[in-house]
């Protein structure tokens, strides 16, 4: 049963902070939402929406290149093959990207989706100003010299590009990931410092649009966090079609040259572009907003500590989504924000379970992930079995194509409980439902390879995984 507040204010209109509004509307609270910079936030307007709709064009480059494979003559471009005027940059002679249209379709498709979370909150009777706010103590938000009352606050300001001493962007050929869209041509030569999830999408994107990408990373491998196997077929892909990867390479200092920018590496060797993007972490939106001040407690790097529930140490004040450091995702930021509302308003409330996200890295191909790791497998802090397909052998993936990809599926052992899996394959993000809701709704590789899959199709390759793990009337090995 729920208990409405008097009034509940949200710090922030990004997915953390809309979605929140939109449950507490919902039963009934009277709900005001302060952002700064945009409703729909960074996720929205400089971060996953505009990154994912510059890869839809990637992608589609991607197919335009394999289409000769599949029988279909692609016509010459003239003068292609290099950088060429008026802001774009030719793809390998076959395609050209026009790249003052793609940039204006990222921010327009960006404001639109903006657009569409204003008039739902409106809709849904949510208050929205636009100012910064900050706390005046548990209970009080103060915008613009307003002071809003409040019988519950969430805080959800999110996160911001780390800027690495000695490399800070200017805009115009060092940049961060939310300046690329004002650039008024591809790069010709791009460097890309950082090799974790953004740095590797934009690596794959922008090598697929036509540009020659390095990629440097600090680490042995690129996205040194995720499943190594997934990660050395993406590294694999990513050579053979042209990107120069650095390993163990951290970089020391980008500074620009008359026409492009040179990065010096540890170790003084130099890597020469035309641009040089930086992909380099987050730092939380948490300072200036008198949390400390208020008694909310922040970590080591300024990041605000919650429970499962999404409460800080301070009564009546939730936080939610990148301002928390917790898996920085959108999805996890809005089911943070939902269950703050539902824990605030008296809802039940299941606390947010981290080993249930499933996620992806949108690289060509793309990465998707859910429940346990190969690393606790192999380790065996899960007593769990595995098996990996390629795609390969996958008559669909033939039909299409592609090779480069597999899928991969955990069971406890024993019981063969469905713990988890990878799946590596271009629309892996939409595959991974599949294992998802085995997880979530604690299915077995019996129940799983029971289920009918389409003829042909990749998820065949799942209840074929499923099928591979399942119990002999002996019991399971
Ligand atoms: C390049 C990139 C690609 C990504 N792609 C994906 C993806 O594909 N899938 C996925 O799930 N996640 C993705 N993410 C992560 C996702 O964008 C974040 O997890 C998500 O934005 C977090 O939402 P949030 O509500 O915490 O913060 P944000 O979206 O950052 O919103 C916070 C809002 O609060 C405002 N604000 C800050 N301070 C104040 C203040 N004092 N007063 C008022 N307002 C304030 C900000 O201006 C902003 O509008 C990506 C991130 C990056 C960097």
């Amino acid at each position: 049963m729920s208990q409405p507040h008097e009034r509940i204010v949200i710090l922030g209109g990004g997915p953390g902070g809309y979605e929140a509004a939109l449950v507490a509307a919902q039963l009934g609270s009277q709900v005001t939402v302060v952002d700064s910079d945009g409703l729909g936030g960074a996720c929205v307007l400089t971060d996953c929406v505009p990154s994912k709709t510059l890869i839809a064009t990637s992608t589609t480059m991607s197919v335009v290149h394999g289409a000769p494979d599949l029988g279909i003559r692609v016509g010459a471009v003239p003068g292609g093959g290099g950088a060429a005027p008026g802001g774009t940059v030719s793809g390998r002679g076959q395609a050209q990207v026009d790249a003052p249209r793609v940039y204006a379709r990222v921010k327009a498709l960006a404001q639109a989706q903006s657009a569409d979370v204003a008039k739902r909150l409106a809709a849904e009777g949510v208050e929205t100003i636009a100012g910064r706010g900050a706390l005046a103590g548990p209970d009080t938000v103060v915008v613009d010299g307003e002071r809003l009352q409040a019988g519950a606050v969430l805080i959800a300001t999110g996160a911001m590009p780390r800027v690495l001493p000695g490399a800070e962007p200017d805009g115009e050929r060092i940049l961060n990931w939310r300046q690329l869209y004002d650039l008024p041509e591809l790069p010709a030569e791009l460097i890309v410092v950082g090799s974790g999830v953004t740095g590797a999408e934009f690596a794959s994107a922008y090598q697929a649009l036509g540009s020659q990408v390095t990629l440097v990373s600090s680490r042995d491998r690129v996205l040194p966090h995720e499943d190594a196997d997934a990660a050395m077929v993406v590294e694999d892909v990513f050579r053979r079609r042209g990107m120069t990867v650095l390993g163990r390479s951290r970089a020391a200092e980008v500074k620009r040259t008359r026409d492009g920018v040179v990065v010096t590496l540890e170790g003084g060797r130099t890597v020469r572009g035309s641009h040089c993007l930086l992909t380099v972490g987050m730092v939380p939106a948490t300072r200036g907003l008198g949390l400390e001040e208020a008694g909310v407690t922040l970590d080591s790097r300024g990041f605000v500590e919650v429970d499962r529930v999404s409460r800080t140490t301070v009564r009546g004040v939730y936080a939610a989504g990148d301002c928390t450091g917790v898996m920085m995702l959108a999805s996890v930021a809005a089911m943070q924000g939902r269950i703050a509302m539902w824990h605030t308003l008296g809802e039940a409330v299941k606390p947010i379970r981290l080993d249930h996200v499933a996620a992806t890295i949108f690289t060509d191909p793309e990465i998707a992930t859910v429940g346990v790791t190969a690393n606790a497998v192999e380790s065996g802090a899960e007593d769990a079995v595995a098996v990996k397909l390629p795609l390969a052998t996958n008559a669909r993936a033939k039909m299409q194509g592609f090779r480069d990809g597999f899928v991969k599926l955990f069971a406890r052992r024993g019981t063969g409980l469905v713990l988890g899996g990878v799946v590596v394959a271009p629309r892996a993000s939409e595959l991974i439902l599949g294992v998802s809701l085995a997880v979530e709704q604690s299915l077995t590789v019996d129940q799983m390879a029971q289920t009918f899959a389409v003829y042909p199709s990749l998820s065949g390759s799942l209840t074929e995984a499923a099928r591979r793990l399942m119990l002999p009337a002996s019991g399971r090995r």
